[in-house]
């Protein structure tokens, strides 16, 4: 071999070394450098609130204390709960470093719950009771009402005070809570005026009634007969009035014997049990029990007939105040003032009506606008409530 031969071989190697050592130092600088870049973007991580205006930081990044160039990527959603991921890319010629940061949109709001009506009630005994419920509403959720949890039970047959606990929980399961207060007494009659309604029901009328009474939460108590519509007494019934017994025909001749009067009343009870499953025994004996129309037909049958319907389990109710609606005047302005000024408050108000007339429907709105704001409450009655009587004539 010649020497020039020999250099040239060695040469080649050199190249190929020094060729050996850029690639090596070359690919090194891939590995190195990016880990001599420094990146600074804050908290990795951060929590903001639901629909928290959020403005991404800028990122800081040097190489060897040296500013470089840095971007960041990514966008954050405020109404919608969830992760959101921005990247930050440093670079310096062809070296880049990346890192992230997670921003976390939570809910930490509870939902706003709000009572409907008073957080405190006073029923009376056996009176009946509809809890009006609660609303809820959450930032991100929205409306939450149908998501309430009631718990607490009123039990309207025993005197006592009952909580009942509205609990809402939002998607994010912050928790709300709101209690109402319902004392249950003792009925003493005071500031209560019971509106009774004779002879219905009536096609025209008692409907219009129902939806005054409905308008101004006010529960009374309708003798009814044969007559009118079954949808009447249904709806009577279902909103919360006590439907009772007058008779079936209202027609006097009732009164002939015991028999005709129990087989009227057997007939009205009947009706009223087809339509409502249960067997009124709360009762007012057309014209009263010191009616005198009676002794016509049969002297001394209202003495009879009194002690008779309580022995069968009735309870019979006249009334101590007339509004006159039936026969007296035909003047809602009358029928009106008849009523207001028979009322009290220290005493037992049961008010003779009729649902059978425009006077009387006229009347009764002004009736419970005047009961409301002088701070009655109108009743129905209830076994617990104590009857008045006129006294037997015959
Ligand atoms: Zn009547």
């Amino acid at each position: 071999m010649s020497k020039k031969k020999k250099k040239k071989g060695i040469l080649k190697y050199i190249i190929v070394i020094i060729l050996l050592l850029f690639v090596i130092a070359f690919f090194s600088s891939l590995i190195i450098i990016p880990k001599l870049i420094k990146i600074d973007i804050g908290e990795k991580s951060e929590k903001i609130k639901f629909n928290q205006e959020y403005k991404i930081k800028e990122g800081k990044a040097t190489l060897l204390g040296n500013k470089i160039n840095i971007k960041h990527k990514g966008k954050i959603n405020e109404k919608k709960l969830g992760k959101n991921k921005i990247k930050y890319t440093a670079s310096f010629l062809i070296y880049k470093k990346n890192t992230t940061k997670i921003v976390d949109v939570i809910d930490e709001e509870k939902p706003q719950i709000t009572l409907n009506g008073n957080e405190e009630i006073t029923i009376y005994l056996n009176e009946e009771y509809k809890d009006s419920g609660a609303t809820a509403s959450d930032e991100y959720d929205g409306d939450l009402t149908s998501k309430i949890q009631t718990t607490g039970e009123v039990d309207t047959k025993t005197i006592g005070k009952y909580e009942i606990t509205y609990t809402v929980k939002d998607s994010s399961n912050n928790e709300s809570q709101i209690k109402r207060t319902v004392i249950v007494k003792e009925n003493d009659n005071r500031n209560i005026i019971y509106l009774t309604f004779d002879d219905g029901p009536n096609d025209t009328y008692t409907p219009k009634v129902l939806d005054l009474l409905k308008k101004y939460d006010a529960k009374a108590t309708f003798f009814v007969t044969g007559y009118g519509n079954d949808e009447y007494i249904k709806r009577e019934y279902d909103e919360g009035h006590t439907v009772a017994l007058h008779t079936f025909t209202h027609n006097y001749s009732i009164y002939s014997s015991i028999d005709t009067y129990f087989d009227d009343l057997n007939k009205v009870e009947d009706r009223v049990f087809r339509i409502t499953g249960e067997h009124s025994k709360i009762i007012r004996f057309p014209g009263g029990s010191s009616n005198t129309v009676s002794k016509k037909y049969n002297i001394g049958i209202m003495t009879t007939l009194t002690k008779m319907v309580e022995e069968k389990g009735y309870q019979y109710y006249d009334w101590n105040i007339s509004s006159g609606d039936a026969g007296n005047t035909t003047d809602p302005n009358v029928v009106y003032q008849n009523v207001i000024s028979g009322i009290g408050p220290d005493k037992l108000n049961i008010v003779l009506l009729h649902d059978r007339t425009s006077h009387t429907y006229e009347a009764l709105e002004p009736i419970l606008q005047w009961g409301k704001s002088n701070g009655y409450r109108f009743m129905a009655i209830t076994s617990s409530t104590k009857p008045v009587h006129h006294g037997v004539n015959n």
